[in-house]
């Protein structure tokens, strides 16, 4: 059965791997597809393709954008971007200069309670790149305020509405969706079930007047869905007429092990999301 993984980051956002390294591993863990899905970035896209040629594996460009809905984080993926498209890269492009600024406040703060990192270092470990709170994480990481990247995560330092946390520029969710569906591409919410630490599961409402807006499919299959969440989104899927995807959401070796390719999409699941490219 070929291996389909529908999302998976890189330098561009908070993985580890350039986008070379990502096709390579994918190769060589025997996957026919894999998409290039970095949080509010397109940029990694070109050098996927790139690589992925000369690897006999297929890339399906993606953007994992940052939306909100009532104070809560929600994550739209949309897959076949058109990557000259003004509106989607204009709104991209605010996404990822507010991550900058907000990245610069949550150090300030962090070192006003007397936390020793530095926003320099925390670019380095971004690689210059989009910034994100793994990135401020390995750097707490690294000057031994906590052992572990997800120790970050707290009230104290910058879990999600933690002491440090600032918000982020985020679209509001079906205004995110509206945006991909006027450029007629496909549009997945990603890990509807995921609780981080503190937060809810995208209420079942949202995910309805989603599908009645036009979305395409929700991701079942992730690594963070327990057994429960799988048949509760598997059969909302069904209901709701949806496309079920199961991608491994991998960001390199910054979470372990390396998840490429450990949850994939059914190839006819995967057949019904291409063919909606055309609706
Ligand atoms: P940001 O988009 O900058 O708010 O950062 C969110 C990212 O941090 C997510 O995409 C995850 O990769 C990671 N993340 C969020 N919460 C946690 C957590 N509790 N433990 C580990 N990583 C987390
Ligand atoms: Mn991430
Ligand atoms: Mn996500
Ligand atoms: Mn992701």
């Amino acid at each position: 059965m070929p291996g389909i993984d529908l999302h998976a980051h890189t330098i561009y956002s908070d993985g580890t791997f350039t986008p070379a390294e990502a096709v390579a591993l994918a190769a060589e863990r025997g996957l026919s597809v894999l998409s290039i899905s970095d949080h509010d970035s397109t940029e990694g896209v070109a050098e996927a393709k790139g690589a992925a040629a000369r690897a006999g594996v297929e890339i399906v460009p993606g953007v994992e954008l940052s939306t909100v809905h009532e104070g809560g984080p929600v994550h739209l993926l949309c897959y076949w971007p058109d990557l000259g498209d003004e509106e989607l890269q204009g709104e991209l492009r605010r996404l990822r200069e507010d991550r900058w600024t907000r990245g610069q406040r949550m150090v300030e703060k962090l070192q006003g309670f007397g936390y020793p990192i530095t926003f320099e270092r925390v670019r380095e470990i971004a690689r210059g790149k989009n910034i994100g709170r793994p990135h401020i994480a390995e750097a707490l990481v690294e000057a031994g305020v906590v052992p572990e990247l997800k120790d970050a995560f707290s009230d104290e330092l910058i879990g999600t509405g933690g002491r440090a946390y600032v918000e982020k520029h985020a679209l509001a969710s079906l205004d995110a969706l509206a945006l991909v569906k006027r450029a007629h591409r496909i549009a997945v919410l990603a890990h509807p079930g995921l609780r981080w630490r503190g937060e809810q599961p995208v209420p079942d409402e949202l995910i309805e007047r989603m599908a009645e807006a036009g979305l395409d499919g929700l991701e079942v299959d992730h690594p963070d869905h327990d057994a429960t969440a799988r048949v509760r989104y598997r059969e909302m899927a069904r209901r709701l007429g949806l496309v079920a995807t199961g991608s491994s959401d991998c960001h390199g070796t910054r979470y372990d092990p390396v998840r490429m390719g450990s949850e994939t999409t059914d190839p006819e699941e995967f057949a019904r999301l291409k063919s909606r490219r055309g609706l």
